[in-house]
């Protein structure tokens, strides 16, 4: 019988992108899921964008949109990520959806009717100028122990001390400056200190081989109480006071649940989902209905976390499960964090973070990445550290250069001398090395099972090494140009065939495209493990096209470049682009000279346009009269004619005569304006400095 198995990713909160650290959990849970799938077990993978709370609130204020607006943006950009990394959930949801708010709901009622919710009256500050309860993150002032100032409501970043928000010294909020004042409201507890709970998560979490070591250590922690009677598993408060973006507690009017009441019930919300589209009867056939099959016993419910958010997922999440009448999980499987370089820690600024969609822009090959992580994973706690040196070794020298050329140095010799024959007799020696591949069959499964990654792609290098053994003894290259040598030389190629698709087969959890491109040159159908037993055969093979490429450490280079400054903002002076560049020559075709506007008139039937009469030093004729340009100038609306007479200024004076509506304009008068004339009026004439001459050439 298929197991069924219920498995789920943290649901990433929707205020921001994905980072390295979502991509690392993501892959390491598709990698088991696709195992389990692969095993033909059925697998409902799913996850949601976490979408309640203060932060996301806030931020959709900032960003001028309703927080479901804020989040719709953000679960648009998921896809790309999810899709380029091979991550293959079922479904993805949002904690803001109708199943989860009736899930919260239902969930609540039920620790209600079992008595372990209760009323208590708390004091908080309050913001006066935004009528609302504020978050500790939203509260700052001077650090209580230190003084420094600006520390946010729970801990000073300066000093380290952590304290309450009401200890802060001239407190404000961060929301709107105002100094706020300390209000009391009802609050809604979670009563995870009354017998009831501690014995069943003492139960829950001690039940054999459940957790991993260092978490149920950490949970003995949690468990225990000083000499005094302090400490132990405390009371949670589930509530919020509005405003805030959440799902209504029932019969208790302007109160949410806090975003971590509704966070895990997202995973069912999201399962329900799936079920009422009717995902698992058109995979699977499953006929049940969404409430039907998670009361199902024999289905297996297991979560996918980082460490830092183990409180939550292995005491509240399992008693709010249990006290309300339903099934808690198998287990949780908890991991760290990803650091890079040897725990430098990361941030975007300094670049020493690793950008996902930076990853793939470069053209760097997604399964690189997944076969990094899987090899660098375990079933520990631990942080995994990207090292780009150590990076480009595994993959050039593990993934290429052990698993890869098997099938580059045998296939195409399969190809031109056999037709892309393979042969159905291997030899003795070849059907051995063929067997010991398959005989390691349950122990790559059973690391991978176990999350034991790392050591299953070792034993999987190692199963390789012994192919590339085999390949190195018969050096298929030489037996090539041996006469009378061709059924040895399929043989062997074959061997290098069979065994290729068997490393695949192990293979193909961590890089299901590549097994896709296997299975296409292979021309078989998809590969799961059962079909590690059944040999090629005689069978015939496709062409074979290059299928993995070196890293070149460049990529690694520019992946880790700080992602450079942005461009200053073009500054346009006048509101204008500069015209292209000229030359000398150019600018000296144009004949500006010094005139004296010797009169200037409004036009009649014109608001724009000024009759100017210019000397440009031209004259007298030779009968002794003066010489005087006639111009038509658009500065009617900037100058009263009487202020311009007498005046100095700087005329085109080769421009070819314009014939105008006014009469004939022999040249132009410089002035200058802004691009935009209505945004910034104004035309103003150029004037020289004192001193210069009609006729003189300006250069
Ligand atoms: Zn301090």
């Amino acid at each position: 019988m298929p197991r069924q198995l219920f498995v789920t990713t943290a649901l990433p909160y929707a205020n921001g992108k994905f980072h390295i650290g979502h991509i690392m959990e993501y892959i390491q849970a598709d990698i088991w899921v696709r195992v389990q799938r692969m095993l033909g077990h059925q697998v409902h993978f799913v996850c949601a964008d976490d979408a309640h709370g203060a932060p996301i609130m806030i931020a959709a204020e900032k960003a001028g949109l309703t927080p479901q607006q804020f989040v719709a943006n953000i679960a648009a950009g998921r896809k790309e990520y999810l899709d380029g990394f091979h991550i293959g959930f079922d479904n993805w949801h949002s904690t803001d959806g109708v199943e989860n708010h009736e899930l919260a709901q239902d969930i609540y009622r039920g620790l209600r009717d079992n008595g372990l919710i209760e009323v208590r009256s708390i004091e908080q500050f309050f913001d006066p100028d935004k009528g609302m309860f504020l978050p500790d993150r939203f509260i700052k002032g001077e650090c209580p122990k230190c003084g420094a100032k600006d520390q946010y409501g729970d801990s000073c970043e300066n000093c380290g001390a952590v304290y309450s928000p009401t200890e802060l010294k001239s407190p404000y909020s961060a929301l709107s400056g105002a100094t706020p004042v300390l209000r009391s409201s009802d609050h809604y507890f979670f009563k995870l200190s009354d017998p009831r709970c501690v014995e069943f998560l003492q139960n829950w979490t001690h039940e054999t081989g459940k957790l991993q070591p260092e978490v149920l250590n950490k949970i003995k922690e949690w468990f225990t109480k000083d000499e005094n009677g302090q400490g132990g598993l405390g009371d949670w408060d589930i509530s919020r006071d509005a405003p805030y973006f959440g799902i209504e507690i029932p019969d208790a009017p302007g109160k949410y649940f806090y975003v971590w009441l509704d966070a895990p019930i997202g995973y069912l919300a999201s399962l329900k989902n799936w079920f009422d589209k009717g995902g698992p009867k058109a995979k699977y056939g499953e006929t049940r209905s969404y409430a039907e099959f998670i009361a199902d016993p024999k289905v297996e419910q297991y979560h996918f976390i980082g460490k830092d958010i183990t409180y939550f997922h292995t005491l509240f999440w399992p008693a709010t499960l249990h006290f309300s009448g339903r099934k808690t999980p198998d287990n949780v499987f908890v991991h760290g964090f990803i650091t890079v370089n040897g725990g430098e820690k990361m941030s975007k600024s300094r670049g020493t973070g690793i950008d996902p969609l930076k990853y793939l822009g470069l053209g760097m090959n997604p399964e690189w990445l997944r076969y990094y992580i899987a090899a660098k994973l375990n079933a520990r706690v631990e942080d995994v550290d990207f090292n780009p040196d150590d990076f480009v070794l595994r993959v050039n020298s593990d993934l290429v250069g052990k698993y890869i050329n098997i099938a580059s140095r045998a296939a195409g010799f399969i190809a031109k001398r056999f037709e892309g024959r393979l042969s159905g007799d291997l030899g003795v020696e070849g059907r051995a090395l063929l067997d010991t591949l398959r005989a390691h069959r349950d122990t790559v499964i059973g690391l991978y099972e176990a999350r034991e990654f790392g050591k299953a792609l070792r034993e999987i290098m190692a199963l390789a090494d012994r192919v590339n053994e085999y390949v190195d003894a018969h050096k298929p290259w030489e037996i090539a140009k041996q006469p009378g040598q061709d059924a040895v030389l399929q043989d062997v190629c074959s061997v290098c065939i069979e065994a290729f698709r068997l490393l695949t087969i192990y293979l193909k959890p961590v890089l299901p495209a590549l097994a896709t491109q296997v299975e296409a040159f292979l021309q078989v159908e998809p590969l799961d493990f059962h079909s590690a037993a059944r040999a090629l055969g005689a069978h015939r093979i496709g062409a074979y096209q290059h299928l993995m490429q070196r890293v070149d450490p460049k990529l690694l280079e520019a992946l880790f470049e700080p992602p450079a400054a942005p461009e200053p903002e073009k500054v346009i002076p006048g509101g204008e682009e500069l015209a292209p560049e000229i030359k000398i020559d150019d600018f000296t075709q144009v004949d500006l000279r010094i005139a004296r506007i010797v009169k200037a008139e409004a036009v009649e039937g014109s608001t724009k346009l000024l009759r100017l009469t210019l000397d440009v030093g031209e004259g007298p004729d030779p009968q002794g009269r003066p010489v005087y340009r006639n111009v038509f100038s658009g500065i009617a609306s900037a100058y009263q004619p009487a202020d311009l007479e007498g005046k100095l200024t700087v005329m085109v004076a080769n421009l070819a005569p314009r014939k105008m509506k006014f009469g004939i304009s022999e040249g132009m008068v410089l002035a200058a304006s802004h691009a935009d004339e209505k945004a910034q009026p104004g035309v103003f004439v150029l004037e020289p400095f004192p001193g210069a001459q009609p006729g003189m050439r300006v250069r």
